[in-house]
C-alpha cells in the first residue's frame, strides 16, 4: 500500500506515520528526516539544503525526488508512507512517475485539515528526546519527571532549529501557496480523505485506520 498523509507543519504527519510504522509494519519516507540526516552527516546534498531548510523554504523538486526514488527501490520496495513529500505539484508529477515506473499506484491521499493559528504554538513548543525520539511540548506535554524521558530515561532532548515562530510561518505559507494547490490532482483521481487533525492524537490515528482497513 502506498499513501501520502499530507497537511501542513505541525499537523501531525510525522507522528501518525510513524504509528503506522510501528503498527503495520509500514515504511516512512520523510524527506524532512532524510534532508536533516544529510545535513548532521555533512553530505553534499546536506551543505546545499542546510540554509534552505532553515529559512523554511523549499529545497530543489530534484533533489527530493531523487531521494524518494533511491528508497522506493530500498527498503520502501513494499509500499510506503508519504510524509512532508510531494509538496509541490512537479514533485506529485515526479511521485507518478516514479511510482508508475515500478508498476506501483497511490492507494490513499490523506489531508490533515487543521486550524493554522493553533499550528503555530504547537509546533513551537515541540521538542523530543535525543535518544528515543519521543515526543513532547513546552506547554501540553512535559516528561513526568522534568528532564528525563519517560520512555528510555535519557536526559538529552533536542529542537528543531526550523521550530521557531518566524520559520513556522514561512513552512505554513510555502504550504499554503505550494502544496495545497496539488489537492486537486488527486482529487480528480478519487483518492483524497479529509480527517480533523485537530482531534486528539488517538482519534486521528482510528480514522486513519478505518480508511486503511476498508481496502
Ligand atoms: P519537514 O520535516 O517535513 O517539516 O521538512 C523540513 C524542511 O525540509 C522543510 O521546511 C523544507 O525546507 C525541507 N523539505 C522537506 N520535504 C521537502 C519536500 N518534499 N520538498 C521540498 N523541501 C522539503
Amino acid at each position: 500500500m502506498n499513501i501520502i498523509l499530507l497537511g501542513p507543519p505541525g499537523a501531525g504527519k510525522g507522528t501518525q506515520a510513524a504509528r503506522l510504522e510501528k503498527e503495520r509494519g509500514m515504511v516512512q519516507l520523510s524527506t524532512g528526516d532524510m534532508l536533516r540526516a544529510a545535513v548532521k552527516a555533512g553530505t553534499p546534498v546536506g551543505l546545499k539544503v542546510k540554509a534552505v531548510m532553515e529559512a523554511g523554504e523549499l529545497v530543489s523538486d530534484a533533489i527530493v525526488s531523487a531521494l524518494i526514488g533511491e528508497r522506493l527501490d530500498g527498503d520502501a520496495a513494499n509500499g510506503a508512507i508519504f510524509d512532508g513529500y510531494p509538496r509541490t505539484q512537479a514533485q506529485a508529477e515526479a511521485l507518478d512517475v516514479l511510482l508508475r515506473e515500478r508498476n506501483r499506484s497511490l492507494d490513499h491521499v490523506i489531508e490533515l485539515e487543521v486550524d493554522e493559528a493553533a499550528l503555530v504554538d504547537r509546533v513551537t513548543g515541540r521538542f523530543t528526546c535525543a535518544q528515543c525520539g519521543t515526543g513532547y511540548h513546552d506547554r501540553y506535554k512535559l516528561p513526568v519527571v522534568s528532564g528525563v524521558c519517560d520512555v528510555c530515561g535519557s536526559a538529552e532532548f533536542k529542537r528543531r532549529p526550523d521550530d521557531n515562530a518566524e520559520t513556522v510561518r514561512t513552512r505554513m505559507s510555502e504550504y499554503r501557496a505550494k502544496t495545497a494547490p496539488i489537492l486537486p490532482f488527486y482529487e480528480a483521481l478519487g483518492i483524497v480523505q479529509r480527517i480533523d487533525g485537530m482531534a486528539a492524537m488517538d482519534k486521528v490515528s482510528g480514522e486513519i485506520a478505518s480508511i486503511l482497513d476498508r481496502d
